[in-house]
């Protein structure tokens, strides 16, 4: 019984003959590695995923610092330790339980997605970096700290703020953390101000609901951000899971900035995560109204980056043999992405041969 091939697939057979190969299949790794390569400005936002190989704890995760402070404080909930509210009823308790973050993140290392990073700056193709992380390893890497006075011109919005310094909430005097004072800090001494009458410095991290988050955070973050989207010609979201509140509104705001300037279409963006739940949880938190392209890459945000970087900083003229697969897979075999979960009804774009997923939010 003679079979004849489906009409949905043709044989290639002879154009298999004429053209090369290509050296490896199209994935999401080498399609951001491509468009890397084209790229001038790229954006960097970063959370923990980052730190993951620093030695680092994560929030959230197991035995992260969430469980960490549940078990110390008896709290039913790790994350009220990291709330405002809880800060203003047990100041010192929760100073100490920073102060021993800071202990673990002097002692931690930048990975090599932070010279990645890093890299990028040196080369000048770093538009801006905007970290989620309070841990300071992108200065520890080398990078320069941005501050709408004191140094504009640096590259690492540290969005909400380093465990690595102390803060005045009455006059704002910022003072690098030490050893000492972590050790004052950890046996319940208040630090007094040096420069006006308050009696403690807090730890200039951002809280949850906090009210001087204003001398952490200013508000003239917005518009350097703004600026820095509006100019980029590749955006990366990198180690962020997307389950807390304030990673999905700058999200957002990124829409808005790319909107207002007709940028959305001609500016790209990937999501660079270990689990796909980064984008899940992404989508669940829009709506559909504009769609817009992301795509979305698995694997370690150190080996991704340095393919990035390699990418982006090769000289003028220069083939990518950066198109070689890495090391060890990044991905696992390509699946289906669309309709995965339940209520994801925005997840239907996704385009063959590459984990592009269509996105709409609300402006
Ligand atoms: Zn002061």
């Amino acid at each position: 019984m003679s079979q004849t091939p489906p009409p949905q697939r043709p044989s290639y057979g002879l154009r298999k003959r004429k053209q090369p190969e290509p050296r490896v299949a199209e994935t999401a790794v080498t399609r951001l590695v491509a468009a890397a390569a084209q790229c001038k400005h790229v954006v960097i936002f970063s959370g923990s995923g980052l730190s993951a190989t620093s030695g680092m704890s994560t929030f959230s995760t197991k035995g992260g610092l969430y469980e960490k402070a549940q078990s110390r404080f008896g709290v039913s909930n790790g994350k009220q330790l990291f709330t405002y509210s809880f800060y203003e009823k047990h100041k010192a308790d929760a100073q100490a339980f920073f102060a021993d973050i800071y202990v673990e993140a002097k002692r931690a290392k930048p990975g090599a997605g932070h010279q990645a990073i890093a890299a990028l700056a040196a080369a000048g193709k770093l538009q801006r970096h905007y970290t989620l992380n309070i841990d300071g390893l992108a200065t520890a890497a080398g990078m320069s700290v941005w501050h709408h006075q004191v140094s504009p011109e640096g590259c690492t919005v540290e969005m909400h703020g380093s465990i690595r310094q102390l803060l005045c909430p009455v006059c704002g005097l910022v003072i690098p953390m030490n050893d000492f004072l972590s050790q004052q800090l950890r046996r319940r001494t208040k630090i007094p101000c040096t420069a006006c009458s308050c009696p403690a410095l807090r730890s200039r991290i951002m809280m949850y609901g906090d009210a001087e988050g204003e001398k952490i955070t200013p508000d003239d973050v917005w518009e350097r951000m703004e600026d820095d989207v509006q100019a980029a010609d590749l955006i990366l979201w990198v180690g962020i899971s997307f389950e807390q509140s304030a990673s999905t509104m700058y999200f957002r705001r990124v829409r808005q900035f790319l909107a207002q300037a007709d940028r959305l279409a001609s500016t790209q963006q990937a999501i660079i995560n270990l689990s796909d739940e980064s984008l899940w949880n992404l989508l669940s938190a829009c709506s559909n109204t504009r769609s817009l392209e992301v795509l979305e890459v698995l694997g370690t945000c150190d080996e991704v980056l340095k393919l990035v970087a390699a990418a982006v900083c090769k000289p003028a003229g220069a083939t990518p043999d950066l198109l070689e697969p890495p090391s060890k897979p990044l991905e696992p075999p390509d699946q289906p992405l669309a309709a995965k979960k339940p209520g994801q009804e925005e997840a239907s774009g996704v385009l063959p041969g590459a984990n592009v997923l269509t996105i709409a939010t609300t402006d």
